[in-house]
């Protein structure tokens, strides 16, 4: 630690007190740091983790999914229900309904809002699965069993309708696009997972966009009218920056907070970090805005590091991952492809377990496994790496992945 940073070893403030807020502060303890470390969070409740909310939480399985972490043990001044609504740079002061709160280092970390349906907002019996709240206003809906209509074929939508078909609901889910998952998977991957729905029961309508919602009813564009006693939209989310309008901090086109490869803002002493961050990836050679829980759990590593060393030392630059259980099935995919990326098959998707590779210049970019865990944490690694790999030995699902090096 330098000699400046322990004279400045004061106020740092986050704002979010969700994964990567939580994370924030336990790892600036974790690593050292003296000073006062001041948690924000907008939302009442203990900070929580929302994997749980659209699987056991959803299904009352879990009562909470609160997490484990002793912040007054740790120092951590823990202040729920506070909404920060404005940025003053100058003071380096925040604004908030309980008044003023100073700073001197600033980690932003206020996540992502749910997209709306437009015209939905309002209406009884529409809903969104981002917070808490929401999961429990859902469980009694899905313990009626109405029929129900989702829209967005996502990560979300397939977990929700997952929960929904569980609970003895009729299921339909509307998609927009011509297929589910459209902006993360090509066609011939999405394919078979699309037939998931049929065999769980749910009822699947690509190319089906939402004319209007009312009361007990969705009316597609196409003129089909489909009875719905609970909508549940599931459409996207973006980052939750609108307070900071005005601030200073550069956002860009997707709403995100534009941080630096060593995830700081365009304002001195200020940080951002998860769903609410995107960060420029040498390894992909792109921005990368990425809505997932592994990403809010190591870029706050990054991120305390960084403010323990005084200067930007440690460059976050992860091999994306995340995993989605749906229709029985555990979901991973680490890395990240584009279309111009070489698609290699292990297994059959007709089979309940099968993994697919994505290679770029003959090593390994991305994987999308289902049911192969294995198949996975090999991959993760040679992604890491850039190791070259064999195109012939990856596609024979019984040679492990890290045996398919050159
Ligand atoms: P958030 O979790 O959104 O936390 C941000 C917090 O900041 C919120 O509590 C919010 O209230 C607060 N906040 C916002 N604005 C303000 C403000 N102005 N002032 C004060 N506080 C504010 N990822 C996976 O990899 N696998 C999964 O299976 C998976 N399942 C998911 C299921 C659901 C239902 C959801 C919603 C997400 C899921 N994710 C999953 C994604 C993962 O949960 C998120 O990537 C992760 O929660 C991001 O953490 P975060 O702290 O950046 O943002």
């Amino acid at each position: 630690m330098s000699e400046q940073t322990e004279q400045t070893q004061s106020g740092v403030v986050i704002v979010g007190a969700g994964m990567a807020g939580v994370q924030t502060a336990v790892a600036l303890r974790e690593r050292g740091w003296t000073g006062p470390v001041t948690l924000l969070g907008a939302e009442p409740h203990q900070p929580y983790d929302r994997p749980p909310l659209s699987k056991a939480v959803l299904l009352g399985k879990a009562e909470d999914s609160a997490f484990d972490v002793d912040f007054e043990g740790l120092g951590i001044e823990l202040r729920l229900g506070v909404e920060v609504t404005g940025l003053r740079a100058a003071e380096r002061e925040l604004d908030t309904e309980a008044g003023p709160v100073p700073y001197e280092v600033l980690v932003l970390a206020t996540g992502a809002e749910p997209l709306t349906l437009p015209g939905s907002e309002g209406i009884p019996g529409v809903h969104l699965l981002r917070t808490l709240d929401d999961a429990a206003r859902l469980r009694p809906v899905l313990a009626a069993a109405p029929a129900t209509v989702v829209v967005g074929a996502g990560w979300i939508g397939a977990e929700f309708a997952t929960a929904a078909r569980e609970a003895g609901c009729e299921v339909t889910v509307v998609e927009a696009a011509d297929r589910v998952l459209a902006g993360a998977l090509p066609a011939e991957v999405a394919a078979p997972m699309a037939r998931w729905y049929e065999e769980a029961g749910a009822s699947l309508l690509t190319g089906a966009r939402v004319a209007s919602v009312e009361a007990g009813r969705v009316a597609l564009a196409d003129g089909r009218s489909l009875e719905a006693g609970a909508v549940v939209v599931g459409i996207g989310a973006r980052p939750a920056t609108r307070w900071l309008a005005g601030s200073g901090v550069e956002l860009g086109p997707d709403g995100s907070v534009t941080a630096d490869a060593y995830l700081r803002t365009s304002l001195p002493g200020v940080w951002a970090v998860g769903d609410c961050a995107s960060f420029p990836s040498a390894r992909y050679g792109e921005r990368l805005l990425v809505h997932h829980w592994d990403n809010a759990l190591q870029g706050p590593r990054s991120v305390a590091a960084n403010i323990l060393a005084g200067e930007p030392a440690q460059v976050y630059d992860p091999v994306p991952y995340f995993w989605s259980e749906q229709f029985g099935r555990f979901v991973q995919y680490a890395g990240y492809h584009g279309g111009a990326d070489e698609l290699i098959w292990r297994g059959d998707p007709a089979d309940p377990a099968w993994s697919v590779c994505w290679l770029r210049g003959g090593a390994l970019v991305a994987i999308l496994a289902v049911g192969r865990p294995r198949d996975l944490a090999q991959a993760r690694r040679l992604i890491e790496s850039a190791t070259p790999v064999s195109p012939a030995a990856l596609s024979d699902p019984s040679t492990p992945v890290k045996s398919a090096t050159l």
